[in-house]
């Protein structure tokens, strides 16, 4: 029996090669008909035997093309039209805006042999691409996704370039990027003063001066990176002195698999993430016998490792023969430099030189971050190679909702139905620049997108700017969220759970429902409410920020509620050493209660302890106190420590005191650093155990969910999943967004849109 089948499909499906990859399958199939895309998606007739339509269509489902995602597929059965053989057919008019966008794209297996084939017309050329590969969402600047809406409608493609882009069975039928070295962009090799250099070959040379130890800025799909050779200790103290960046460790790039194999121990599914599609980078643990540059990872256990992702980068390493140390080129904590004359302009003081070209990035986008835990991808920051992929929730909004995220690692969502879009990483919304692309990355989204929100989701922190960017908006429902609420729901939607959960969100700061500052809390949670059940006690933090960048003002300050003036007689080195007045300071403001800031932070605590111990007493960057104290913990110390618990108005407070304690005791006898680490990082474990325990006999509930910065740490997320898990409970955490407050917009979106459902019934 013969039959004719018709199916429309909707997802990120077009300037992906979805349409040769259909007739491939089709052909396999032995069907005929036709495949187009048009103003909705793709659009294919085929028509065989019953059974090769089946399997055809079973196969469609089964999509094996990671650079396209499917939301929807709807088809039809109807009679042969008798069609002969099976073609890609020209576009359909398409002045619809809601066909999404692709993320940017690794270059493929086969433009990688033409770029490396001298017998190529495009050999060497570093703005090689085809429809399964190169640059998408970094040079859109319009929908829809079309070359004169794009950065690259400056170049008149050449007659053989023209000819590939118009011939659909040629794989750069369409490819919106496509070029040549004749009519593509250029590269060009400048020196500090942004003057061109008189070079014959702008790799050739840029990877001689790398060679020699230059630090080379370089223009990526979405931003400049600085580079330099990472076996040079010279070149990589120089990027840190130039950079102001001592400790805060640097990815590196490496030309394949076996080249970061020889660096770090590397299992089959990191191998995987590490050569696949979205070039993340990828957090590895390091050997110990390793050629690189020690510096580079300071203090560390693992190393960000990411494979070549764009052309240039294939070309660099291949000339260069380097590991190269590859960081996002920007000065302190601003966003990526992504524009030729500013690379120049602010990097000077940092690069000796700079391969530029004249294809312009539209919108700035850093390298992804994740690491691969049991198994499984945990992304810790999602950006390039990802976005603006949406994630797909199991439910629909009822509004288009518009979640700005938080002030720290900010990343924004729009929704529309159940698609999700996250934004790229923003950054820390705490300078002009920043601030700047937040709001231009929403009009942005809003535009490409067609996402006009009627909604919007913000932090209820009063100081956070994305919270008053919200505020200030006009004509919109507008919904403050706390914090860890936002996060365990981020989670659990993560997850795509909607049963209520225990759940524990650990993080460094959050403003709380009581004006307080959270972060080691214990709620019980479901879409659109939640109850504080338990969190760490409350202690004080002297002088604001200034605390967060010295913990040792804040261990001092602890020492002094617990031990009063008895603290001075404690006789131990992280006292000993302090400036005298100092201590008297923080003393007296913690005597008197000036200045005092009051927080349950997890994440603070563990300040605390790296402080005590004399792991790190100060910081460089965000979170390296809590870092350094994980490197050193001892994986075989199953001791634990004391703490109490007390009830206040029917919740439990975590008292810290004993913990203390007991920890200065452990110092005084001279227990070395490692021990100490360990053992507190199972007391904490511990807790979190104990209070599952006790919500499940109250509450009868006994899926826990975890969220928070805090639980980027794998020694207390291995043991809380032992623990857990040895306990019977379904464990939840995240994967899809990170667990730090770059997940937080998505749990804002969801809880807004579970309001809102609540408030109409
Ligand atoms: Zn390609
Ligand atoms: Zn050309
Ligand atoms: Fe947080």
């Amino acid at each position: 029996m013969e039959t004719r089948v018709i199916i429309n499909i909707k997802g990120v499906v077009q300037g992906v090669g979805f349409r040769p990859y259909i007739y491939a399958l089709a052909r396999e199939h032995n069907l005929s008909g036709f495949v187009l895309n048009n103003t909705e998606g793709v659009y294919i007739e085929a028509e065989g035997s019953n059974d090769d339509i089946n399997d055809f269509l079973i196969a469609v489902k089964d999509k094996k093309l990671p650079q396209a995602v499917i939301f929807d597929i709807q088809y039809d059965q109807t009679d042969p039209a008798g069609y002969k053989q099976f073609d890609i057919r020209k576009s359909e008019h398409r002045d619809v805006k809601s066909v999404p966008i692709s993320r940017d794209l690794a270059t493929c297996t086969d433009c990688l042999s033409e770029l490396f084939d001298p017998a190529d017309r495009r050999y060497g050329y570093p703005f090689i691409n085809c429809t399964n590969c190169g640059p998408r969402f970094t040079i859109v600047k319009d929908v829809p996704y079309d070359r004169r809406n794009t950065t690259m409608s400056e170049f008149v493609m050449c007659d053989q370039c023209s000819g590939e882009y118009e011939d659909p069975s040629d794989r750069r039928f369409h490819a919106q990027p496509n070029a040549c070295d004749i009519c593509g962009p250029k590269l060009s090799l400048l020196d500090k003063e942004g003057e061109a250099m008189p070079v014959d070959d702008v790799i050739t040379g840029a990877a001689r001066l790398l060679t020699e130890g230059y630090i080379v800025a370089l223009k990526g799909l979405g931003g400049f990176h600085l580079a330099c050779d990472a076996t040079n200790q010279e070149a990589v103290s120089n990027l840190r002195a130039r950079k102001y960046r001592e400790y805060k460790p640097f990815a590196i790039m490496v030309n394949n698999a076996e080249a970061a194999g020889q660096l770090c121990e590397m299992n089959q599914e990191e191998e995987d993430v590490l050569t696949g599609i979205q070039r993340p980078i990828v957090l590895l643990k390091k050997r110990a016998v390793n050629v690189i540059v020690e510096d580079i990872a300071p203090n560390q256990q693992y190393l960000g490792v990411l494979l070549p992702y764009s052309p240039l980068h294939h070309l660099l390493l291949e000339k260069s023969g380097l590991v190269l140390v590859m960081t996002s080129a920007n000065i302190s904590a601003e966003p990526i430099v992504y524009k030729d004359a500013d690379a120049v302009d602010r990097l000077r003081n940092i690069a000796d030189f700079f391969i530029v070209h004249n294809r312009e990035i539209h919108i700035r986008t850093d390298d992804s971050v994740c690491r691969i835990w049991q198994g499984k991808e945990m992304l810790l920051r999602r950006s390039r190679g990802l976005t603006p992929h949406p994630l797909l929730m199991k439910k629909e909004c009822s509004a288009h909702i518009l979640a700005c995220g938080a002030d720290l690692k900010n990343v924004f969502c729009l929704t529309r139905g159940n698609q999700v879009y996250m934004s790229h990483h923003i950054g820390d919304l705490d300078n002009v620049e920043t601030l700047t692309s937040f709001e231009k990355s929403i009009s942005h989204f809003k535009g490409k997108f067609d996402i006009k929100p009627d909604l919007v989701a913000y932090d209820l922190h009063p100081k956070y700017v994305s919270s008053k960017y919200a505020r200030a908006l006009d004509n919109v429902r507008k919904i403050g969220i706390q914090h860890h609420f936002a996060h365990i729901v981020s989670c659990m939607a993560d997850n795509e759970i909607e049963e209520k959960v225990i759940g524990i969100a650990f993080d460094g700061t959050g403003f709380g429902a009581d004006g307080n500052i959270w972060g080691g809390e214990f709620l019980l949670c479901d879409y659109n409410h939640f109850e504080r059940l338990a969190h760490l006690e409350y202690f004080p933090i002297p002088g604001g920020d200034h605390a967060v960048v010295e913990p040792w003002r804040i261990a001092l300050s602890l020492l002094f509620r617990i031990y009063g003036n008895h603290m001075m007689k404690l006789n131990i080195d992280f006292i000993n050493q302090l400036d005298t007045d100092k201590v008297m300071i923080i003393k007296h403001m913690t005597e008197k209660n000036i200045n005092l800031s009051w927080t349950s932070s997890m994440g603070r605590l563990f300040d605390i302890v790296s402080a005590l111990t004399g792991v790190r007493r100060e910081i460089y960057y965000e979170g390296q106190a809590a870092i350094e104290l994980e490197m050193i913990a001892d994986p075989d110390e199953s001791g634990v420590y004391n703490y109490n618990l007390k009830d206040s108005e029917g919740r439990k407070e975590i008292m810290i005191a004993d913990l203390i304690k007991d920890i200065i005791a452990d110092i005084k006898s001279g227990t070395d650093r490692k021990t100490i680490s360990a053992k507190f990082h199972n007391t904490v474990a511990g807790m979190v155990l104990d209070m599952s325990i006790f919500i499940r006999e109250s509450k009868g509930i006994n899926s826990v969910a975890l969220s928070g910065g805090v639980f980027q740490n794998m020694f207390l997320l291995d043991r809380v999943h032992r623990l857990l898990t040895d306990n019977g409970f379904n464990f939840y955490t995240h994967h899809r967004v990170p667990t730090n407050d770059g997940g937080i917009a998505l749990g804002q979106a969801v809880i807004a849109d579970a309001l809102v459902e609540l408030l109409m019934k």
